[in-house]
This record gives C-alpha cells, structure tokens and sequence, in this order.
C-alpha cells in the first residue's frame, strides 16, 4: 500500500542521509504532479496541506477521499504520506479522524509547557493509531496562510524536552522563512543545526521553508541531520510562470486550449518537474 505514515520514511532519511521532500497542495493538478513525480523518480514523498488549502478544497476528509484514491488510479507504488503542515490542534485531531497518515501540530507560538502538553497527548492519539507526528519548537520566519512571522530561532533545550515525547520529527527554527526570502538574508545557521542535532540524537529534524534557499545550504543541512525539507514556494511560482507563459503566447486561444485542464497542463509539468529536482537534490530519488 502506497498510502502511510512518514515514520519509517523518516527513520530510512535519518539512517542513510537523505531527506524527503513535503510539497504542498494547492488544488487537483498539485496532486496529480507530486504523485507523478514522486513515482518517476522512485522516490517516497509527503504531501502537505495547509488549513488554508483544506479549506480551499473541501475539508481534510475531502481531500483524504481525493488523494487514496488517486494513488490507485494513477498505480502509483512508491510511499506517499498525506501530512497536515502547521495544524492547530483541534486541527490535527479533525484530521486524524478524517484518515491523514501524518499530522504537525504546531504549538511554537503557545507557551513552551503548554506546547509539551498538547505534544504529548498527541503522541499516546498517533502511536496508537500508527500515524507520525512532527512538531515544532520556537518560530519559523515569513508567512503563511496570512500570519507574517519574524524569522525566529529554537533554542536546543526546548527541542531536547520536546524530542523525549516520542514524536516522529521536529521543526526548529534555524533561519529559514516561509515565502521569498529577502535580498539580504544571513543564511541558515549551521552552529546551531549542528547543536539541535546533537542534542535530539536519531530524532529526524524538518526544514520548513525551503524554496529558494541555496543548493549548497540545504545539501548541507541534511548532512546534518535534515530529513524532511519543505518545498512550496518555488513550486508555486514554477506554476504560475508556466501558465502566464502559456496564455501570453495565445495558445488559450488557440483550438480547446481554452479548457481549464488545457490551460493548468504546463503548470502541472512545470511544479512536476521542481519537485523531481528537488528530489534529487535531497537524495531521496531511488530510494523508493
Ligand atoms: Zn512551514
């Protein structure tokens, strides 16, 4: 069965220095272009929906009843993991029930105690359901779904506390923003990467954020205990320039190029093929 939890992706990443690309969903085509990618280049994969997008596009039992069986349709073999991406957590618990394999409850802006406390309460709800569990500490920068963050970053104690739990994976702020990141960004801090990792031990750690950071930032965060990178962004934006593209050359007007399917088809190709870069990039390719 294609459809599981992240857990033993994240344990496999952990142990041979891989990550495994979180690529967001946004409507039907991202489904159809992350599934695909991921089957081409044999590599697991976890599709991320934000509140926004479950709102967008039904509710988490919808998109549940759209994903499962698009998996089957599309024969797709390699692991896919439908993970809710900074969930509340009454979100999180709506979408354990609506059948997610993997859920991020995201606690980092409750006080730190409270955080540990919804965490561990929902560590008991997931291992007894067999569904992974990432959590964050401190904050991450930029914005997503509205809510504009100062880039923020964890402190090591708090990610040593949180990793006792039990959870399956752990975002930690360390300079990484959501969104574009600005001309005169300082870059990742790698000293304190280096003392999360230390500190969390075979605990599998996310990068949130991950459009547009340099190749060589992210090859070396997962040299550093990186498993899960979160790409949107740069998919987005691949999306978007394709389909501009297609309506400036007139080609809408040309035939049934009218048809919303013929007018999304180079975005689709176009966010595909970022995500199998990426793919390759986070050495995940031929793992699958
Ligand atoms: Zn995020």
């Amino acid at each position: 069965m294609a459809y599981v939890s992240a857990k033993d992706m994240m344990v496999d990443a952990k142990q041979r220095k891989y990550a495994v690309g979180h690529f967001n969903l946004n409507n039907m085509e991202s489904i159809r272009a992350y599934l695909l990618a991921a089957q081409d280049m044999r590599s697991p994969i976890i599709l991320g929906v934000s509140g926004g997008t479950a709102q967008y596009m039904g509710g988490y039992r919808s998109i549940v009843g759209a994903v499962k069986p698009f998996i089957d349709h599309l024969a797709i073999t390699v692991p896919v993991a439908l993970h809710v991406d900074h969930g509340s957590y009454e979100q999180v618990l709506e979408a354990i029930d609506a059948g997610f394999s993997s859920v991020m409850f995201d606690g980092s802006s409750l006080p730190f105690e409270e955080n540990l406390r919804k965490t561990e309460e929902l560590v008991k709800i997931c291992q007894k359901k067999g569904i992974s569990l990432e959590c964050e500490v401190g904050g991450i920068g930029g914005e997503e779904d509205g809510v504009v963050r100062m880039g923020e970053f964890a402190d090591p104690e708090q990610c040593h506390r949180i990793g006792l739990l039990g959870i399956d994976m752990l975002a930690a702020g360390i300079g990484n923003i959501h969104g574009k990141y600005p001309a005169d960004w300082p870059g990742l801090r790698f000293d304190l990467l280096e003392e999360i990792s230390r500190v969390t031990g075979d605990l599998p750690l996310v990068l949130h954020g991950g459009s547009q950071i340099p190749e060589d930032m992210l090859v070396h965060s997962i040299a550093l205990g990186i498993c899960k990178i979160n790409v949107n962004t740069e998919c987005q934006i691949a999306f978007t320039e394709a389909v501009r593209e297609y309506i400036e050359q007139g080609k809408d007007r040309i035939g049934s190029g009218y048809t919303p399917r013929a007018l999304l088809a180079p975005g689709l190709e176009a966010s595909k093929r970022v995500a199998m870069d990426k793919m390759m990039l986070f050495g995940s390719a031929g793992k699958a």
